[in-house]
C-alpha cells in the first residue's frame, strides 16, 4: 500500500488509535497533519513521523469548534497545498446510565464525536471535490451496532458516525471520493485502561479471538481504506473487533 505524495489529516492524533493511524499512514509514505487538543503530545508524534522520513505537522485542534477546524484546515492547505485523506478519529466518552446522564455530558460527547466529524468533513470536501480525489475514514465503534449500557451518548454519536459515513459516501462518490467507517471493538488504549476488572473480563468473554485489539490493528484497516487497493469501497463499515460483534 503506497501513499507517497498523499497528505493526510488525522484528528486526535496525540495518542492511542489516532497516533497509530498517523504513524501507519506515514510508514506507507504519506505526509501527516495531526490535530489534537493535547498539543505537546502531538508534537512528539510529529517528531516520530519526521523520523520515518515524512513531513509531520502538529496543529492545535478542537474538532467541536468550527473556528478551530477552519484554522487547522487553512494551515494545512497553506503548508501542504492539499488534503487527500481525512481520518475523523478524535473521540471522548462521558459514561453514565441514561437516567443519570447530565445534558451537558450528552452534548459534549455528541459535539466532539459527531459534530467534529461533520465539521472536519465539511472543511476538507471543497478541496477534495476540486482535485477529484479523496479518502475519508471515520472511526466509529462496535457499540454503534451492538449497543452498550451506560454509553447512550457515545453509542448515539457513533451510530451517527455510521449514518454520516453512508450519507456523505452517496453525495461525493461521483467526485472519486470514498467515505468509509472503521468500527473498532475493545482496544487497549487510554480510553479503556481504567475499566473495572469485572467489566474487562466480561468484555473479553465476548471476544472469540480472546484478547483486546491493539491500536495498530485499527491503523492497518484505516491504511487499507486510504489506499489505492480500496478504491472501489465506499459507504462501508469495517469491523475490527476480534469477532465481538458479527454484523
Ligand atoms: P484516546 O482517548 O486514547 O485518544 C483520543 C484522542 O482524541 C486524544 O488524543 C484526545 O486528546 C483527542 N481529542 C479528544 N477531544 C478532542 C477534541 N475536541 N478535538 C481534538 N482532539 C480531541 O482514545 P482512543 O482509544 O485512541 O480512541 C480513538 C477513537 O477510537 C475514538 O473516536 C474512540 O471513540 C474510538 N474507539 C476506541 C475504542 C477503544 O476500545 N479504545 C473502541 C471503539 C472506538
Amino acid at each position: 500500500m503506497n501513499l507517497e505524495g498523499r497528505v493526510a489529516l488525522v484528528t486526535g492524533a496525540a495518542q492511542g488509535i489516532g497516533r497509530a493511524i498517523a504513524l501507519a499512514l506515514a510508514e506507507a509514505g504519506a505526509d501527516i497533519a495531526g490535530g489534537d487538543v493535547k498539543l505537546e503530545q502531538l508534537q512528539a508524534v510529529a517528531k516520530e513521523i519526521e523520523a520515518l522520513g515524512r513531513k509531520g505537522l502538529a496543529l492545535p485542534l478542537d474538532v467541536s469548534s468550527p473556528d478551530s477546524v477552519k484554522a487547522a484546515v487553512d494551515k494545512i492547505l497553506e503548508v501542504f497545498g492539499k488534503i487527500d485523506v481525512l481520518v475523523n478519529n478524535a473521540g471522548i466518552t462521558k459514561d453514565n446510565l441514561l437516567m443519570r446522564m447530565k445534558p451537558e455530558d450528552w452534548d459534549l460527547v455528541l459535539r466532539v464525536n459527531l459534530n467534529g466529524a461533520f465539521l472536519c468533513t465539511r472543511a476538507v470536501l471543497p478541496g477534495m471535490v476540486k482535485q477529484r480525489y479523496g479518502r475519508i475514514i471515520n472511526i466509529a465503534s462496535v457499540v454503534a451496532q451492538a449497543g452498550n449500557a451506560g454509553q447512550a451518548n457515545y453509542v448515539a454519536s457513533k451510530a451517527g458516525i455510521i449514518g454520516l459515513t453512508k450519507a456523505v459516501a452517496a453525495e461525493v462518490g461521483s467526485r472519486n471520493i470514498t467515505v468509509n467507517a472503521v468500527a473498532p471493538g475493545f482496544i487497549a488504549t487510554a480510553m479503556t485502561e481504567n475499566l473495572p476488572e469485572a467489566v474487562r473480563q466480561r468484555m473479553l468473554s465476548l471476544i472469540p479471538l480472546g484478547r483486546m485489539g491493539t491500536d495498530h490493528n485499527i491503523a492497518c484497516g484505516v491504511r487499507f481504506l486510504a489506499s489505492e487497493e480500496a478504491s472501489y469501497i465506499t459507504g462501508h463499515v469495517l469491523n475490527i473487533n476480534g469477532g465481538m460483534y458479527m454484523a
